[in-house]
């Protein structure tokens, strides 16, 4: 089994603040916006999609209100196929969640599978997407493809190397995934229970967030996993830490 790393663009936030409530008024800061690729010998899954690849034709960036400025570098298209998996020929899709740095390229894998938690599904397809944040022009296509609707906890290859963790709060149906590789060790990927390793530590509940408390108690969940697993906890968001990380061509086994 492979684990690769993927450039889903960066966020700058233009008032951290938002995110960090002790943080000063207007500092700026800039999130990564990492996706992973798994490939195992059952199939390969892709963990969220980032920004649109659309977004590297504006050098400059593309500037969402007095939140963000969002900025794609390196397509996830072409990223895929340097890790010799073409966006087309993936067997799954997971979605930590519906917000748009999530689900930027979900057209980009019209044959795979799509994991999501029953409620998350409701709450995108509903009548009021909206109110959670999400924006069905980014990912309406997904009603014409096949969905595993999940109300739990998920194992996608059957042999417990990569389960999907159901950590609702940031959204409905908010999902993390643990990957327990051979040789790094298990690693729990965040999706967006978190946007950084400090607010990890406090437990900050995330900004943009539906649920407080039920965003602690995923928190709380996560901790023990990390505990039971010895995992390691990849903040997807986390400039720092997922800057560290090994990118393309390398991978994690
Ligand atoms: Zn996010």
């Amino acid at each position: 089994m492979k684990l690769y790393v993927l450039d889903g663009g960066t966020i700058e936030i233009l008032d951290w603040s938002l995110f960090q409530p002790d943080a000063g008024k207007g500092v700026r800061r800039t999130l990564a916006d990492s996706c992973y690729l798994v490939v195992h010998p059952r199939g390969t899954l892709v963990w969220d999609t980032g920004l649109s690849d659309a977004l590297a034709e504006e050098p400059d960036g593309h500037r969402v209100g007095d939140i963000a400025v969002f900025r794609v570098d390196d397509s996830l298209e072409r990223q895929l196929s340097r890790a010799g998996c073409p966006a087309d020929t993936v067997d799954f899709l997971a979605l930590s969640h519906f917000h748009p740095d999530h689900v930027g390229n979900t057209a980009l894998f019209p044959g795979a599978t799509l994991f999501v938690q029953r409620d998350e599904y409701a709450a995108a397809f509903g009548t009021s997407p909206g109110d959670h944040g999400f924006d069905p022009g980014n990912y309406a296509h997904l009603r014409e493809q096949p969905v595993h609707t999940l109300d739990g906890d998920h194992d996608v290859f059957g042999d417990g190397s990569v389960v999907i963790l159901r950590l609702p709060g940031h959204t409905p149906g908010s999902q993390s995934l643990l990957v327990r590789l051979p040789d790094t060790g298990p690693v729990l990927i965040s999706g967006d229970l978190v946007h950084s390793l400090e607010n990890w530590a406090r437990r900050v509940v995330p900004a943009l967030n539906a649920d407080a408390d039920e965003s602690l108690r995923s928190m709380d969940r996560a901790a023990d996993v990390l505990a039971e697993e010895g995992a390691v906890l990849w903040v997807q968001h986390d400039h720092a830490q997922q800057s560290a990380l090994r990118r393309l061509p390398h991978h994690y086994t």
